[in-house]
């Protein structure tokens, strides 16, 4: 405007008449015209300048908010708070109706990259006031195949659906996000595709009032800028929840570990307690019958005395005289005397036996101590298998009757068998089952009082039709056995504390045994009992149909009472007998054993004179120690084995080292533990002669 009150100002007053003012007139009006335009265009620019610098000024504060949205992302851990965000920032700051973030449910998530069907599911939305929707929301399950949205990272990954678009794919969309025109934007993560899709849009009724969808690049650059910005953040936050969760694992794992730990800490350190607690029991169980063994002998041994005498050649008779140098003839019968040592017994012959009697109980006891713990170390090392013979319940139960009986004589308890199935055979390791019984029937002995009773029963019992088994049952009217404690006294090394049992003493290995000893027949042994009133011990063994009679063993025999298993008192036999060991203890104790029970024993020293002796007494049984100095019992075994004169001797390997057993059996020779007392060896060799007898009968009516 100041320009043209200047030309006006500087127009020229009257210069040379009218034509000429005309002209200047014209030429300032179309200044004046050209002046206006130019002030127009300017105003133009300058309006236009104002909106940019607007536009503008908007664009920074939206990417400033973005900014701030971005970091406020980055500090979030959880989904539900990161979509509230994102939701409620697009809704506000965009100007839209309403925006919803859909996620891969998160199970599925974890799982779907070997999946192809992941489901989503809305974790927030904004804009949605009406119940039915808000509902409508929560049921909402999308699979990718709802949404096939290009998945290229290249591509903005996202979806304008315009009010007037006409798809029907639009339409389904429309129904599911409830809005009519919207974008939406894929959330993609690196390598594992769509974590989510994150919904902005309008309904059509307020669409006026709000940014419409048709102003495509204003809101989808800073929305795709924002979708982007979340898949990163969502994905952090998965990747964060996924070491959340390992940390747990690892925590959980080390938590196990420890509890386990301490549980194998606690289990070894109560195996060390009861193993202490089993070597203080033992050294005092060992001790107290060494203590008889020891001391009795030493007590009997002062009542003997060894003097020197005169003894006549001529008519036996013997003089006491103080006179070495006595020339005097026997005054008998004038015979010729000369001087001999003899041992004299100044004691009571009645004490002796009695003491004697003690010695043995003793022994026994020691024996049976002894016995009970190599058992438990063989079942400990597997090493116990068993020998299947068919046997009669009636059989079994009398041997074992025998055997109490003798054990317990001078105890005043009535024992009472009753077996109802007495003929039944079945095959099982007699001498495993009979030890469980009489295990069972010394332990009601010891924990009932004297006028008690105590009854043996067995019963062959048919479950189903193919089932069947044999029942054993040992029962008492003694101490009983708390309920607690019932199934522990099982386990080894376990005594029911108590100053009652304590006075029984044992090693609390008999029924750990016994249960091992029933578990390897595939049977079951349990307790019922009730203090004060008494105990029922039951077991059960399987009865094989296949096994009932062994193709081995000839049926006719398991019943025959002619062909029984023989006793210890049935040992009474004709056998001759070759015993080697370098232990002269040993020998003369075999030797005393044997010749009680009717054998003819030839005991040999040397292992070197072992097989001449053999081959010159050609005896039924050749007993030999493994372990002798020079040469061993395993070579003199392999030297008579050889020798075919010598078929017929069955020759037995005997050593203390219970490892040996399967080396012993390889061999072919049959297996004798030391330490062995009258009975056990009787018994052995009684066993291994029938069968030989018995197998030989087969093989020559065969
Ligand atoms: P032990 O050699 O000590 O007898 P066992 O294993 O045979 O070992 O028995 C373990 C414990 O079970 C015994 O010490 C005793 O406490 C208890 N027990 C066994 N049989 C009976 C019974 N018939 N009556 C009462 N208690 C019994």
């Amino acid at each position: 405007m100041a320009r043209i009150d200047e030309l006006k100002a500087n127009q020229p007053q009257n210069a040379g008449g009218s034509a000429n003012s005309d002209t200047d007139a014209t030429r300032l009006r179309s200044e004046n015209a050209r002046l206006q335009e130019q002030v127009r265009l300017l105003m133009a620019a300058e309006s236009k300048l104002y909106t940019l610098q607007e536009h503008l000024n908007k664009q920074q504060l939206l990417y400033a908010r973005l900014a701030e949205v971005s970091r406020v992302l980055n500090t979030l851990l959880s989904f539900d708070e990161i979509g509230s965000v994102l939701v409620h920032f697009a809704v506000y700051e965009f100007n839209f109706e309403r925006s919803l973030l859909l996620l891969a449910k998160e199970r599925e998530y974890r799982e779907s990259f070997s999946s192809q069907t992941i489901q989503f599911e809305v974790v927030a939305s904004e804009g949605y006031y009406d119940n039915d929707e808000k509902e409508h929301l929560s049921q909402l399950r999308l699979d990718e195949s709802d949404l096939p949205l290009p998945q290229s990272t290249q591509d903005t990954g996202s979806l304008r659906v315009q009010s007037d678009d006409t798809d029907p794919f639009a339409d389904t969309l429309r129904q599911h996000f409830l809005m009519n025109e919207f974008f939406v934007f894929q959330l993609l993560r690196k390598e594992e595709g769509r974590s989510g899709y994150f919904v902005v849009g309008n309904t059509r009724e307020q669409a006026r009032y709000q940014t419409r969808v048709e102003q495509k690049d204003s809101v989808t650059v800073p929305l795709t800028s924002l979708a982007q910005h979340a898949s990163i953040t969502l994905a952090n936050v998965h990747s964060y929840l996924a070491l959340e969760r390992e940390r747990a694992r690892l925590d959980q794992m080390v938590a196990e570990r420890t509890r386990e730990l301490s549980e194998a800490l606690d289990a070894a350190n109560e195996a060390v307690r009861l193993k202490g607690e089993f070597l203080a029991k033992m050294s005092h169980e060992l001790r107290t019958p060494l203590n008889s063994i020891v001391n009795v002998p030493a007590a009997l041994v002062s009542d003997y005395q060894e003097v020197e005498v005169w003894y006549c050649t001529g008519c036996d008779a013997e003089f006491q005289s103080e006179d070495d140098e006595t020339e005097t003839p026997c005054p008998e019968c004038d015979g010729r005397l000369e001087q001999r040592t003899v041992t004299v017994c100044e004691g009571d012959p009645a004490e002796h036996l009695r003491f004697l009697k003690l010695v043995k109980q003793q022994g026994d006891h020691l024996l049976h101590l002894v016995e009970d713990v190599l058992d438990f170390s063989r079942m400990e090392s597997g090493r116990v298998s068993l020998n299947y013979e068919n046997i009669s319940v009636k059989q079994l139960i009398d041997d074992v009757q025998q055997t109490i009986r003798v054990s317990i004589k001078n105890e005043i308890r009535l024992v009472t068998y009753d077996y109802p199935d007495a003929e039944f055979c079945f095959s099982v390791d007699a001498l495993k089952i009979k030890q469980v019984l009489i295990n069972l029937i010394n332990n009601s002995v010891k924990f009932t009082a004297h006028g008690g009773k105590i009854h043996v029963s067995a019963a062959a019992l048919q479950e189903n039709a193919i089932d069947r088994y044999v029942r054993f049952e040992v029962s008492d009217d003694g101490i009983g056995i708390a309920k607690e404690q019932q199934q522990i006294i099982f386990e080894s090394f376990r005594q029911v504390d108590g100053s009652s049992t304590r006075a029984h003493g044992g090693a609390g290995l008999g029924l750990a045994i016994s249960k091992q000893l029933v578990e390897l027949h595939g049977g079951r042994i349990w307790v019922e009992s009730t203090p004060g009133v008494g105990s029922r011990f039951f077991f059960e063994i399987p009865v094989h149909p296949a096994q009932r009679f062994p193709s081995s063993v000839p049926p006719a025999s398991i019943s025959s009472p002619q062909k029984r298993t023989p006793r210890a008192e049935d040992a009474a036999c004709d056998y001759s007998v070759v015993v080697v060991d370098n232990d002269l203890a040993v020998l003369a104790v075999s030797r005393r054993i044997l010749e009680l029970h009717g054998c003819s024993v030839v005991t040999v020293s040397e292992s070197s004179q072992a097989f001449d002796t053999v081959l010159e007494t050609r005896p039924d049984i050749l007993i030999l120690d493994l372990h002798m100095p020079g040469q061993g019992g395993e070579a003199v075994f392999k030297q008579v084995r050889a020798e075919r004169l010598l078929d017929n001797t069955l020759i037995c390997l005997s050593t203390a080292d219970h490892t040996e057993e399967d080396a012993v059996k390889a061999l072919g020779a049959v297996w004798l533990p030391k330490p062995w007392n009258a009975q056990s060896l009787c018994q052995t060799l009684n066993t291994h002669m029938k069968q030989r007898i018995s197998a030989s009968a087969f093989e020559s009516e065969g």
